[in-house]
């Protein structure tokens, strides 16, 4: 079949990579160059063990504080406030402990096969040394601060987590450059990260056009329907693109095309910031969570990244690096004396469902459409597995994962 993928971000590179498999011929539709969006910026962790929501049981009570504190790691500006608040309930009614559970064991599903479901596109590509496989630190002041963390940890290790302590010795010895600041960890030895997101994309989009995908440079604003098919893409310029499916993975962007397809999607960004330190004098040997400052830390072949927080403002107001600055401020003191030759700060859009769950199956309104977004903060983990998960479906072919909590319907 001829499959049209709207957007090149990690879902649509590894979306194509899959599908080429099966021998189908595939189109990208997407303005931008492949990894340029979401994908350019973020933390880089590919971790099996990411699994709990963005809200947790409550979380609500540190809301008030967070917004009071302009370095805190949530803002909403006061122009979307309005527009926010209604999904903000759908997330609140998401945080409770029962839908936590059943919200981390979905997604634990999807993230378990991450490193499974790269492999092959990345060995293709001659990318996999854009994949580390060397463990991931969630690290803390004290064992008595972690203890505030305990149900979720425990939550992770009941769904088969690998979760080992590490007293501040053990710690040390890892990653010297943690020593002082942070005096207990949790070392979580099946995860991994990538040290350049963007890189990984490229590779896997690049392999796609070897193997024959062609990029069509456009923004697709529609879809026209022949009973109950798409055989078209309306594009930006007015031109058209006869196709025999389309992948809709438009990250942030994908909720107006959804619709057009039948599902309405309570899609939002939570936009997100990082500052890479170029030439750092702190060095680390794998990714590091800062759990209690809600910071992600990860050397890159760029220089320390320091990735985070989340900004409700919608998709169009400009970024405020403020936030980014206000990073490696608590980089320093974390890292007292961290410094490097530059800093280069960047904002990207999460494509964020209010339960944390992405949208991943056939549109309601079309028998050869399919819906691949709203990853959130674990695009990177999950962009291979929904690939995967996705050729399996146009192929007719039974899912490797069960795809019934990410179904495009169920917010109805
Ligand atoms: C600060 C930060 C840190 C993060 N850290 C991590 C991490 O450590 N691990 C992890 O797993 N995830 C992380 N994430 C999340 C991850 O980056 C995203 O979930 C992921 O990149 C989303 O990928 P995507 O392919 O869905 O979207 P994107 O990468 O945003 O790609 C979407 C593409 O669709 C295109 N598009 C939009 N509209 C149209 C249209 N109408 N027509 C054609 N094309 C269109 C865009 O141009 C873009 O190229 C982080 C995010 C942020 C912001």
């Amino acid at each position: 079949m001829h499959i049209a993928i709207v957007g090149t971000g990690v879902v649509g590179a590894c979306t194509a990579g899959w599908l080429q498999r099966d021998g189908h011929t595939i189109t990208f539709v997407d303005p931008r160059e492949a990894g340029e969006a979401c994908s350019f910026g973020n933390a880089g962790s590919l971790s099996p063990s990411a699994c709990l929501p963005v809200g947790m049981p409550g979380m609500w009570r540190n809301i008030p504080k967070w917004l009071l504190d302009p370095e805190g790691p949530l803002v909403i500006r006061a122009h979307y406030l309005p527009r926010i608040l209604p999904w903000l309930l759908q997330f609140m009614q998401a945080s409770t402990e029962k839908e936590v559970v059943r919200i981390a064991t979905a997604v634990r599903n999807l993230l378990r096969p991450v490193f499974e479901a790269y492999e092959p596109l990345a060995q293709r590509a001659g990318a996999s040394s854009l994949i580390r496989r060397n463990g991931c630190l969630y690290v803390y002041s004290s064992r008595e601060s972690a203890r505030r963390w305990k149900w979720g940890m425990d939550l992770r290790r009941n769904l088969g987590v690998e979760m080992r302590e590490v007293d501040s010795d053990e710690l040390a010895e890892l990653e010297p450059a943690l020593k002082g600041t942070f005096r207990f960890g949790q070392f979580a030895s099946d995860n991994g990260s990538t040290p350049d997101p963007s890189a990984l994309v490229k590779a896997i989009y690049g392999q796609a056009i070897k193997d024959g995908a062609t990029h069509v440079r456009s923004s697709v604003t529609g879809f026209e329907l022949t009973g109950g098919v798409v055989d078209r893409l309306v594009l930006d310029d007015g031109e058209r693109l006869e196709v025999d499916g389309v992948v809709l993975a438009a990250g942030a962007w994908s909720a107006r095309l959804s619709r057009q397809l039948g599902a309405r999607i309570p899609l939002e960004s939570q936009r997100g910031y990082h500052v890479t330190v170029a030439d750092p004098n702190v060095i680390l040997e794998r990714n590091v969570m800062a759990v209690e400052h809600n910071i992600m830390v990860n050397p890159m072949h760029s220089g320390l990244r320091l990735a985070g927080t989340v900004e409700f403002a919608g998709l169009n107001a400009p970024p405020r690096y403020e936030r980014a600055e206000s990073l490696l401020r608590k980089g320093n003191d974390l890292f007292p004396g961290l410094h490097g030759s530059r800093e280069s700060y960047w904002m990207g859009h999460r494509p964020c469902l209010p339960d944390s769950l992405p949208v991943i199956g056939l549109a309601p309104k079309a028998d050869n459409a399919f819906l691949g977004f709203g990853h959130g903060h674990v695009g990177m983990c999950g962009g291979a597995t929904t690939g995967r998960e996705i050729a399996n479906l146009v192929s007719g072919r039974d899912p490797e994962v069960d795809l019934s909590p990410f179904s495009p319907t169920r917010f109805r």
